[in-house]
């Protein structure tokens, strides 16, 4: 055994050396509270703790792995294996199946994802014939959800007459009724969906006390990471089955709390010294991960917060390089900065695509950053967004599946019912909707006795809808001596899925088949691990559950050389030597829809000292002068996160120029980039190559600044002469191109191009860096 104790600092070995009591970690990004966590596992277990006592809750399933790696180096793997770890809704959904019954779910239960539970929703407003403007399926689900983490019930809501008075006022006064059928359709479905996966497990550990009691018993070491971002609903789960032993200890830090918006309670890590007996409160200061510079960066944006702990962050680590700031014409120009920036970055340092992120506020800002990033042959990983198996062909392909293992399932049902088509139309499948309703039965139920009960349904289709009964049934058969991959295999022939596939030959239509060829190569490693394990379940069940839960982050593709991409909020956690924060705009970063109180605006700071923090050596923040918003170009101005920061720590940087745009094409012919000639290039008339940050009127006069319209815009103008069907034009970095089409009017007007090299290209002029020839 190694000494692990040696790698941690006075402060944080305190926490990790107290056995037994309830305890708190707060302290700073970068801190150490994730090492602290792991390393308390380790020495648990050295002190006789039994791995099958401790219960470890993690922000993804994939910070789990990593930190169950890190015991089983230290204790070795035959006993970290048997630790309880993962994110709630994974360790929760394994708890729940053991104990189903109780609640009247059968362990199969199918858990319904995101997309699962927003179309269900979207399909009951239809039903009930309400408006679907003014019931947006989106807002309807989101209340669901968030009244289920508040552990209101349909019936809690019935009985309180000021939520309902809340919706009619919303002027969605049948709220409350779809709520309830969603619940009971549902329940009817034998599915639960995310939220339910903690309110079920509050609902079984309040219901039932031999329950709580076997699992307050079981899980004795309880230890939370990311606390702040518990909702109400976490919150009791941790505090009902901690309650006997209150050996507890939670890690986090209120500076990074950024899920509100999904009822996550800051409140939960304020009030822990009230919740137990005799808390200890532990403190640790040293940040580890960044540089002087970013370390204080961030200190000083966080000052902005009122409502904050008082903390101390400081490290011993070098002051590293300044910020970089950087403005931009457009989201493009933006994406083939931060590539270039990347690239440079890799050449003369000799880094690899590792070390680098991407955050943004948004997921649709990741497409001009592919772009670019594709253009330069620079690997990339997107995170989040639709995962992988949320793609249309996957989910059919797993909905078959699905209703191997669950037959009820509802949502299952409706996707594959009639793909590939089987002559069973909407129609039919409203009339079954209604008889399941009639009946009180699932779909399944109405469809395998479809002789017996009235539904309105003519002979032919019956007859459709008996053999597709079968063809489940005959899966279902299979499925008791053929492991997930065999039957897979079997299932995608047998439903014609893959001919169907494979009818479109476009290149979407190959993709697609590639997509169910990655799912099979999946399940054999799938199947493959679990014959390692010797007490492997193994189970499609368990196939299925695995997808479900799997949060993008939790994929561990083969190629890990990759630049990272991902939405701020996803990044918690993580760390990188060199980091992008792009859109560093006022309305997007701040979030325009995030500004209407003091709260919002503070979680939005939060949620850039989130980003900043994730910073190792290097952080550049962009931002651009325009952008396509809602499908229209606005103006942009800087965000008031980036004149937040203090002077010192920031280093102002101009546009790229040509020269740049050029070394775009030649890229593959550098041996060895020579930066010096980067640096001397010569700035475009009015803007200086490097200035230090603006004073207070300049910010003012950055932030009135318009792109190209005005005269006092340093910034460099686009094509400004005229251009008609058939006029020749050279590009700085396409070549030369004929005219083929011109659209828009004023600052919109596009040229449609037809470049020798490059092919035809839609090019926005007023940014076009374009000469008549
Ligand atoms: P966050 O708030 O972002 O989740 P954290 O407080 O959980 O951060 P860790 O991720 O545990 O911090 O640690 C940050 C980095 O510092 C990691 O790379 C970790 O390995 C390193 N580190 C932590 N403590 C020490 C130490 N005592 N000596 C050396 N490196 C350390
Ligand atoms: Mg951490």
């Amino acid at each position: 055994m190694e000494d692990y104790l040696s790698q941690l600092n006075d402060a944080q070995r305190l926490p990790v050396l107290q056995k037994d009591g309830p305890m708190i970690v707060i302290a700073g990004a970068g801190s150490g509270k994730t090492r602290v966590l792991t390393l308390r596992i380790a020495y648990l277990m050295q002190q006789g703790v039994d791995p099958f006592n401790i219960l470890a809750l993690t922000f993804t399933n994939k910070a789990a792995r990593e930190m169950k790696n890190r015991i089983a180096e230290i204790v070795g793997a035959s006993e970290s294996k048997n630790l309880w770890m993962g994110t709630f809704h994974s360790v929760f959904a394994r708890l729940l199946r053991m104990q189903a019954d109780k609640l009247g779910y059968p362990s199969n239960f199918t858990i319904y994802d995101s997309q699962d539970s927003q179309r269900l929703t979207s399909a009951i407003i239809k039903e009930m014939g309400l408006d679907k403007d003014v019931y947006k399926y989106k807002q309807i689900f989101s209340r669901i959800s968030s009244l289920k983490n508040s552990l209101i019930t349909v019936r809690a809501y019935f009985a309180d007459p000021d939520l309902q008075e809340a919706d009619a006022m919303a002027r969605r006064p049948r709220f409350g009724d779809i709520y309830k059928e969603y619940v009971e359709r549902c329940f009817k479905a034998g599915a639960m969906d995310f939220d339910d996966l903690l309110l079920k497990t509050n609902e079984l550990l309040n219901r039932f006390p031999d329950v709580l009691a076997k699992y307050q018993h079981r899980f004795q070491y309880i230890l939370v990471d990311e606390y702040q971002d518990t909702n109400h609903s976490q919150y009791l789960i941790v505090k009902a089955l901690s309650d006997k032993f209150q050996n507890i200890c939670v890690v986090g830090d209120d500076a990074q709390s950024i899920y509100a918006f999904r009822g996550a309670n800051i409140n939960n890590i304020l009030n822990f010294q009230r919740d137990y007996d005799d808390v200890k409160a532990y403190r640790l200061e040293q940040n580890y991960r960044s540089t002087k510079n970013i370390v204080e960066a961030a200190n000083s944006i966080i000052e902005h917060n009122k409502t904050k702990l008082d903390k101390v962050v400081w490290t011993a680590n070098n002051d590293g390089p300044k910020i970089i700031v950087h403005r931009l014409m457009s989201d493009a120009e933006e994406g083939r900065f931060v590539a270039s920036s990347i690239w440079e970055n890799k050449m003369n340092k000799q880094l690899g695509n590792d070390q680098f992120a991407i955050l943004y506020r948004t997921n649709a800002q990741s497409r001009a950053m592919e772009d670019a990033l594709r253009k330069r042959d620079i690997p990339y990983r997107i995170y989040g967004g639709l995962s992988f198996y949320q793609r249309k062909e996957v989910k059919d392909v797993l909905s078959y599946l699905r209703l191997i293992v669950n037959p009820k399932d509802e949502e299952a049902i409706k996707r594959v019912i009639n793909y590939p088509a089987r002559g069973i139309g909407a129609t039919t499948i409203d009339k079954l909707i209604v008889a399941a309703k009639q009946y009180d039965k699932s779909l399944f139920e109405i469809i395998e006795n479809i002789d017996r009960v009235e539904a309105n349904i003519n002979g032919g289709t019956k007859t459709k809808l008996r053999n597709f009964a079968t063809m489940i049934k005959s899966f279902q058969a299979l499925e008791e001596t053929q492991n997930v991959f065999e039957l897979t295999e079997y299932v995608i022939k047998k439903s014609a899925l893959l001919t169907e596939l494979k009818k479109d030959g476009s290149q979407e239509g190959i993709s697609r088949i590639e997509n169910i060829e990655e799912l099979l190569n999946g399940m054999r490693d799938f199947v493959e691990g679990q014959q390692e394990i010797a007490d492997a379940r193994g189970s499609l069940a368990e196939f299925l559950e695995d997808v479900a839960l799997a949060t993008d982050l939790d994929k561990d593709t083969g190629d890990t050389d990759r630049v990272s991409l991902m939405t701020v909020h996803l990044s918690k956690g993580l760390e990188f030597p060199y980091l992008y924060i792009v859109g560093m705009e006022e309305d997007l970063f701040p979030s325009g829809m995030s500004m209407n109180t003091r709260e919002e605006l503070e979680e939005e700071r939060r949620l850039f000292y989130v980003a900043l923090t994730r910073a190792e050596h290097q952080a550049y923040l962009t931002y651009t002068l325009s952008r396509y918003r809602w499908g229209k170009l606005v103006d942009a101005e800087p965000s008031r996160f980036i004149t937040e920061i203090d002077d010192q720590y920031l280093e102002y940087t101009t546009p790229m120029d040509d020269y740049k745009y050029k070394s775009a094409m030649t890229d593959h012919l550098w041996d060895e980039p020579d930066k010096s000639k980067l640096r001397q290039t010569k700035p475009r008339s009015g803007t200086p190559p490097t200035v230090s940050k603006p004073s207070e009127e300049q910010i003012r006069k950055l932030r009135k600044m318009r792109p190209v319209s005005t005269s006092t815009n340093p910034a460099p103008a686009g094509f400004e002469g005229d251009l008609k069907p058939g006029t020749k034009v050279s590009h700085a970095r396409f070549g030369q191109g004929t005219v083929v089409n011109l659209e828009g009017i004023g600052g919109e007007k596009k040229a449609e191009i037809n470049f020798q090299v490059g092919g035809l290209k839609k090019l926005l002029l007023r940014f076009a860096k374009l000469e008549v020839v």
